[in-house]
């Protein structure tokens, strides 16, 4: 078994600003990912443009300069690798932490390589891995998906996109460029507030031009081999289909989160883990959460923009408990 003073779990932005804070402070630390560094955003659609400008990605006051305001997900790729190099972080990559438990007052952890025991633990795991579940009828069948990366496939297919918010905006405008025939079904009466202000126009626009069939008020209600059985207002009616994007948003891993001790809360928009916003403690000692995991199930209030700075608040507290002991 390993022995480390600090392991912080997850390479996304946000584990990876807490463990640049930890190194700043000269603390014992390790950095464990299942994938590589910055598995989600590798992950997200190839040609995915941030809504956030480089400067509020950056991490550990290490610049994110691109010419344009706005950068794309390969330059955000660069820039991570750039500062994990810059900083000389501790990481081990390709290595899932499996369990951990707190036993007297250590974290005992469990990974795909290993055992370790840490003094202070920080849970920084994001939600891009766990996508939300439709509940219906069909939903695991292979033509269903929770993540879009190109539009090429799917030329001259008919494309059913669930889901009202920007990852369903985004893909519903790559994949009509690519001909797909897309039809974008909404369970609210209008569009979300949380679709980018400069995207809508561009969407709505290809509403009006029947170049995208948008239904609001609908429900799909079974995914068939060749065709979706959908639900608007009451009445049921089918259209013909080769492949789903279920863009319905994506959860922490809520069992891991228990598993370790963390309680989690009910609130307006769902669940969360408990946590002191001023530290990013956890109910449990020592314990702490980092990024976009904070926010639960609520993708909308917690972005690299703000989850960034949770390291500094989590390193703060770990130092002074140290100067302290
Ligand atoms: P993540 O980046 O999800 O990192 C979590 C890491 O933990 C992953 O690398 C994962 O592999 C690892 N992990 C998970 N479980 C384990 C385990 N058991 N063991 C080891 N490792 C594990 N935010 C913005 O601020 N601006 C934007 O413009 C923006 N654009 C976005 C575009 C898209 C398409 C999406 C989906 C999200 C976007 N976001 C944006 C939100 C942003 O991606 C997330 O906020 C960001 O990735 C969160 O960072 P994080 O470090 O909290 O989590
Ligand atoms: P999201 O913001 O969580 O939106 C999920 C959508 O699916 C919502 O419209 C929701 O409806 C709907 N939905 C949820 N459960 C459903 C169900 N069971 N049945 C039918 N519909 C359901 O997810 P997202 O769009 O993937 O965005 C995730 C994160 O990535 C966000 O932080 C977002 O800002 C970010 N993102 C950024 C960019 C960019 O930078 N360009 C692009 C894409 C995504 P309601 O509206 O009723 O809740």
């Amino acid at each position: 078994m390993k022995h480390i003073e600090t392991i912080i779990v997850g390479a996304g932005p946000c584990g990876l600003s807490a463990a640049i804070e930890l190194e700043k402070n000269g603390l014992d630390y390790l950095v464990i990912e299942k994938g590589n560094i910055a598995q989600a955003i590798f992950n997200y659609p190839t040609h995915q443009t941030f809504f956030s400008s480089s400067e509020k990605l950056s991490i550990g006051d290490f610049p994110f300069i691109t010419e344009a305001h706005k950068p794309k997900r390969n330059q955000a790729l660069v820039y991570y690798r750039e500062a994990v190099k810059h900083f000389d972080l501790n990481i081990n990559t390709y290595e899932e932490v499996t369990s951990g438990r707190k036993e007297n007052s250590r974290f005992i952890l469990e990974s795909s390589k290993g055992r370790y025991s840490c003094k202070y633990l920080i849970i920084a795991t994001g939600y891009y891995g766990q996508p939300n579940a439709l509940n219906v009828p069909g939903e695991h069948k292979a033509k269903v998906s929770h993540y879009f990366k190109e539009a090429h496939p799917f030329f001259n297919q008919n494309v059913l996109i669930i889901g009202g918010k920007n990852s369903s905006v985004d893909a519903a405008i790559e994949l009509e460029k690519a001909d797909s025939n897309v039809t974008v079904v909404y369970r609210q009466d209008a569009y979300s507030q949380s679709v980018k202000p400069w995207v809508l126009p561009q969407f709505d626009s290809l509403v009006k031009h029947e170049k995208i069939n948008m239904h609001f008020s609908t429900d799909v209600k079974d995914i068939k081999n060749d065709s979706v059985v959908l639900e608007k207002n009451g009445e049921t009616f089918e259209i013909v289909n080769d492949h789903v994007f279920a863009m319905i948003g994506y959860r922490p891993d809520y069992r891991f989160l228990q598993s370790l001790g963390i309680e989690l809360n009910e609130n307006e928009f769902g669940t969360a883990p408990y946590h002191n916003p001023g530290t990013m403690e956890t109910n449990v000692n020592g314990l702490y959460i980092a990024g976009v995991i904070a926010a639960g199930n609520d993708a909308n209030t917690i972005f690299i923009e703000n989850g960034r700075f949770h390291g500094v608040r989590i390193a703060d507290d770990i130092f002074r408990k140290e100067k302290e002991s």
